[in-house]
């Protein structure tokens, strides 16, 4: 079975990484932008989750970003966070490189996180490019920079702008000396970021591919073992054959 391929690659491995996608918080309630479902319905994210809504109208954008805020807020790790954590534990995961914008692996106890899409716990300032602690109150008018008085946006990375170069250049870094990448919950298909598994598997490495249905990814070739089906069911199925091979290798 391919799960039994994945985590004998893992216990064969010095440097394992993960690379998560949207696909890895939905079963927290995080709403994915591609299910064109709930947030998404009423604000369509190639509309609103783009630089140019922004700078368009920045009142409105808020009022739709603090909509999105609340969507989010009450939503936790599920088993899938949790099992990453676990596999950082049993000292079998390096670092995680996320997409998302969530927090969740943080908060599920994985303590490298690489934010390749940002982080709404600051605030950046496109005019002065000084940052400020978020999150932003929840309401009131546009919060705005101390030092310009320009409006602040969340510093996450909004269609039609670029990855944050130092969080790219360390995912980089760390995928390309990998020897095993899991691409969790992620299509792998979206450059930049689909370039991360892709640096493993240039590098000599193998990659893991967890996803509920097969993906563009799987359909490169570059995918070593596919594990069909939920993250939050395949993962801590991953992590249990993992523990039981390390308590009892010959088993
Ligand atoms: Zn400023």
């Amino acid at each position: 079975m391919t799960i039994h391929g994945a985590c004998d690659a893992i216990l064969s491995a010095t440097r394992v990484i993960a690379f998560t996608g949207a696909g890895v918080s939905v079963p927290s309630g995080i709403p994915d932008f591609r299910s064109s479902e709930g947030i998404w319905a009423r604000y369509p994210p190639e509309e609103y989750a783009t630089i140019q809504a922004f700078h368009a109208d920045p009142e409105r954008w808020w009022a739709f970003f603090r909509e999105l805020s609340a969507a989010m807020e009450g939503t936790g790790p599920n088993p899938a966070h949790e099992a990453l954590a676990e596999l950082e534990a049993l000292g079998c995961l390096q670092a995680v490189i996320t997409q998302n914008v969530d927090q969740l692996h943080q908060r599920a106890g994985n303590s490298q996180v690489i934010e390749l899409h940002g982080s709404p716990a600051r605030l950046a300032c496109l005019s002065c490019q000084s940052f400020t602690p978020g999150p932003a109150p929840s309401a009131g008018p546009a919060p705005r920079c101390e030092a310009c008085g320009e409006v602040l946006k969340p510093d996450v990375v909004l269609f039609g702008e670029t990855l944050p170069l130092k969080a790219l250049a360390e995912a980089e870094a760390l995928a390309s000396s990998a020897e095993v990448c899991l691409t969790v919950g992620t299509s792998g298909v979206v450059y930049p970021a689909a370039g991360i598994p892709e640096l493993t598997q240039r590098g000599g490495g193998v990659i893991c591919q967890f996803n509920r249905e097969p993906t563009g990814l799987t359909h490169t070739g570059r995918v070593r073992w596919f594990v069909e089906g939920p993250a939050e069911e395949t993962l801590p199925r991953l992590v249990a054959l993992i523990q039981a091979k390390q308590a009892d290798p010959a088993g």
